[in-house]
């Protein structure tokens, strides 16, 4: 028994390790949530792809492995260029990259400016008509908004290793969110056009690095509670060991945070359908049920009506409609 505890655990670990930014659940959460944001023009197709959107949410991070230009595209280490260059910094890549040499930018990071290259993509693909592309970029531009969504993703001190702090990416965006999302309260806005986007994706990077002292700071908060001992699990692997924060220390911790990590999974969510929705007007409003043959079948659109529902009601979780959990609950 003893084992298998510990096997689930090193899974448990595994998965949170592998994840940059939201973990593969918040990400998986943010794409589903999207989709009832979404205009009825969008969101039948939308809808029709819902199990492609929300597995492929998580393939950029998975990219990581395997592609060298990926990382940077996921953060920006905004304050490498001093204490307000959230507020200073040039908000498109042609004037950031005057002022600083590419590689600079590229080392610390380019999310916002990654951000605006997809939607162009996707922009392109509603253009031109192309049902594959469209949900290809739709999935990648709607990880990198809400990478931006995440306080220490825009930071040097991205995982509390510079203050005595290390493992705090982690227990954020994966392991609190993970074991409270259950509580939160998470209903998102309707889709609005955004008629610049440039700047909507620069002040969701200012609004998380608004939140960054407070993420260390709560978290020194809840240590007076702890000792090393009941603050930290230790594991041993590959004969290393490493340290992570116990459950106990993530339960206090959410608890200080208050509702701080489920509002940025809400606004990520906002955000990615107001991208998504501008992109489409962007791309002259293409008939998407055309595109896929037809309206949605019945059916689907009754299944779509009862999670819109459960949506509205912030029952999602207790109806067992999301799928990031019900996967979870299969494997
Ligand atoms: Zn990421």
């Amino acid at each position: 028994m003893k084992k298998r505890i510990s096997l689930l655990f090193l899974a448990l670990i595994a998965c949170s390790i592998l994840s940059y930014g939201w973990g593969f659940f918040g990400h998986k959460v943010v794409h589903q949530l999207a989709i009832y944001g979404l205009p009825k023009q969008m969101q039948g197709f939308f809808y029709k792809n819902q199990d492609y959107l929300v597995q492929q949410s998580v393939r950029p991070d998975e990219r990581r492995s395997h592609d060298p230009e990926e990382a940077p595209r996921h953060f920006i280490d905004v304050d490498v260029y001093g204490e307000d260059a959230v507020y200073t910094m040039p908000q498109s890549w042609k004037a950031a990259a005057e002022k600083y040499p590419v590689d600079t930018l590229k080392k610390y990071g380019i999310v916002p400016w990654h951000v605006m290259v997809m939607k162009e993509r996707l922009t392109n693909a509603f253009r031109q008509q192309n049902a594959d592309s469209i949900l290809f970029y739709a999935a990648d531009l709607g990880h990198y908004i809400a990478d931006a969504h995440v306080p220490l993703h825009t930071t040097l001190n991205y995982d509390g290793q510079l203050t005595n702090q290390k493992g705090l990416h982690s227990l954020w965006e994966s392991k609190v969110p993970e074991m409270h999302a259950q509580g939160y309260k998470l209903q998102n806005k309707k889709a609005v056009y955004l008629a610049d986007t440039e700047t909507a994706i620069w002040e969701v990077v200012r609004a998380s690095h608004k939140l960054f002292p407070g993420v260390l700071a709560l978290e020194l908060e809840a240590s007076k509670a702890f000792t090393p001992e009941t603050k930290y699990v230790t594991v041993e692997r590959n004969g290393r060991t490493r340290q992570y924060y116990s459950d106990e220390f993530a339960k206090k911790y959410a608890a200080l945070l208050g509702p701080t990590v489920a509002q940025r999974m809400q606004t990520s969510a906002e955000v990615v359908s107001n991208f998504w929705y501008t992109c489409w007007v962007d791309g002259g409003k293409p008939d998407l049920d055309k595109l896929m043959g037809g309206k949605i079948a019945k059916d689907e659109k009754k299944a779509l009506k009862q999670e819109k529902k459960s949506w509205k009601k912030n029952t999602l979780f207790q109806e067992n409609r999301v799928i990031a959990t019900q996967k979870k609950a299969n494997s």
